[in-house]
């Protein structure tokens, strides 16, 4: 399948929103190629259509696949390469030419009927029941320039008369489509209509450009989404009018997206009535404010969602599921493409990250988490934040060392990222309120003095390991005469506020001696009036 060509292929986004999973799969798909082949993997910008440019969408584009590690070696927001520019309305001008070219040759004529007159045509098809279609069977009753002369072309031309230049499909023909994963697609010119190239605004049509730039760009392998395949024999004419049929790419359509439930192609709509997200990044719809949520916003480590997208119309060879993206180039092959559609499951994709959330660094989360922590602290009231720790908690280096410690302590209790907050708040935060059930229906007089004892031997303490604490405790309790466990979930609500979460001796020995010992002595006060204003009023 690979000659010795360099292998280049190319992801051609056109900014009209954000990138769905779909396109973000083409471009994995693209990467792994390329990437698989020794090859480069290109980031063209398709925005010749100005009425669909979406503002942010190319910057969307870029930071998503930045997100996802699928980095291009050549194209906008990336380096730029010998086939520079990569953003087609800065090769406006270059499309002209070609046009031009294609017209010389026979293959491409003016038509300068009006967008009125051929509605006009549309309906009456319409009203006998047919259809209308520019192309061979009426092209010669209409308003081009094989119906004229060199000269009245020309004139309309000189005088501004709008045109579009159109394909001129041959009547009888065959066109075959190799596609990799679809073995031979045919179509008979017949079932084609002659598409608009370029429009008299300069700007061409995406399948001009897109075709002149594949061939410009060198590339040899074209893999997009199935929705192209209806193009492509359109693609492969217009190679063949050019007279680049020996280094025509390769083409491979990607099978679709799926619904959950299998039936139809995956939309936004979906998500939303079932709760995950399309898109990677969170996305603000900059005419509608709408806003969409993105993978990455609700917690997806990029990698789990990376190698979910891989097994999206791809399997492997064996029935592993967890693929590193080296072990992704690795493994991958077009002929592992499947034709039919791929079944999007939301729950599989939350399975892929709780197996990367386990099996992930506690530095590489505490990254992750950091951010989270920063934009919670600054939403907290100040004199809440760790009090001890408090000093060293204000640079972000000192915060993810203790977020480090913080994601081992809770990693194994979370599906996601952004559940730790949840789960551990009272690491970073001391709570406001403690769980006074549990306290009524476990408290005795003694432990009172209990609590006293184990937070003044605290309050001396600097630093500690959690078994030192756990000793403390231990030896406290027995001068007391109480068992040990007794007194073990009390003392987790006066430190933590709640009756449980993550290691009690762990989170005593990361809170340090100083803060942990303040949070008993004020959630014990709090706690002993509680139990006076409560008897005081049964008394009444
Ligand atoms: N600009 C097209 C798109 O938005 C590219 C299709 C192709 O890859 O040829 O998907």
């Amino acid at each position: 399948m690979i000659d010795h060509k360099k292998v280049r292929v190319r992801f051609a986004p056109s900014p009209t929103g954000p990138l769905h999973m779909g396109g973000v799969r083409t471009a994995l798909y693209n990467y792994l190629f390329a990437k698989k082949h020794q090859g480069d993997f290109i980031l063209r910008i398709e925005d010749t259509d100005q009425q669909r440019f979406v503002a942010g969408a190319e910057e969307y584009i870029i930071a998503s696949l930045k997100w996802c590690g699928i980095l291009p070696n050549e194209g906008v927001g990336f380096a730029e390469g010998p086939f520079s520019p990569y953003r087609q309305s800065e090769r406006k001008d270059l499309y002209k030419t070609y046009v031009e070219t294609l017209i010389r040759n026979g293959h491409a004529y003016y038509a300068f009927d009006t967008a009125s007159s051929l509605d006009q045509l549309r309906k009456e098809r319409e009203q006998q029941g047919s259809s209308f279609a520019y192309g061979p069977q009426n092209r010669h009753q209409l308003f081009n320039s094989l119906n004229m002369t060199a000269a009245e072309v020309l004139q309309r031309l000189n005088e501004g008369t709008p045109y579009v230049v159109r394909i001129k499909v041959p009547e009888n023909d065959l066109i075959v489509v190799h596609d990799l994963i679809r073995g031979e697609v045919e179509m008979h010119t017949s079932q084609m209509d002659d598409k608009v190239l370029f429009k008299s605004d300069g700007m061409p049509t995406y399948h001009l450009a897109n075709v002149v730039d594949d061939h410009l760009m060198e590339i040899t392998h074209v893999i997009r989404g199935e929705e192209w395949l209806p193009s492509a024999p359109l693609h492969v004419l217009l190679y063949k009018s050019f007279g680049w049929e020996s280094t025509m790419p390769k083409f491979a359509h990607l099978p679709l997206l799926l619904k959950p439930d299998g039936n139809g192609k995956l939309s936004k709509r979906d998500g939303d009535r079932l709760g995950f997200p399309v898109f990677p990044l969170n996305w603000t719809d900059p005419l509608t404010g709408e806003q969409s949520k993105g993978y990455k916003e609700q917690g997806y480590i990029p990698e789990a969602f990376v190698n979910m997208l891989a097994h999206l119309g791809w399997h492997a060879a064996d029935d592993q599921e967890i693929y590193s993206m080296e072990a992704l180039i690795e493994a991958f092959s077009l002929e592992r493409v499947s034709k039919s559609g791929a079944k999007f499951d939301p729950d599989k994709t939350k399975w892929y990250n709780e197996v990367y959330l386990r099996s992930s660094t506690d530095q590489h989360l505490a990254m992750l988490f950091l951010p989270i922590v920063q934009e919670q602290l600054t939403k907290s009231i100040p004199s809440r934040h760790l009090c001890t720790s408090a000093g060293h908690l204000i640079d972000a280096e000192s915060l993810l060392a203790y977020c480090n410690k913080a994601v081992a302590l809770v990693k194994d209790k979370a599906q996601f990222i952004n559940e730790f907050w949840d789960l551990c708040n009272y690491l970073f935060v001391a709570p406001i309120t403690i769980d006074t059930t549990i306290l009524a229906k476990k408290w005795k007089p003694p432990y009172e003095t209990f609590f006293i004892k184990f937070a003044d031997a605290l309050s001396t303490l600097t630093s500690m390991e959690a078994t030192q604490a756990e000793k403390l405790h231990t030896a406290i309790a027995n001068d007391l005469a109480l068992k040990p466990g007794e007194v073990m979930q009390l003392l987790r609500i006066m430190v933590s506020g709640q009756g449980s979460g993550v290691n009690l001796f762990e989170m005593i020995a990361l809170l340090g001696g100083k803060e942990s010992s303040t949070r008993i002595e004020q959630n014990l006060k709090k706690w002993l009036q509680t139990l006076s204003t409560d008897a005081a009023a049964s008394r009444q």
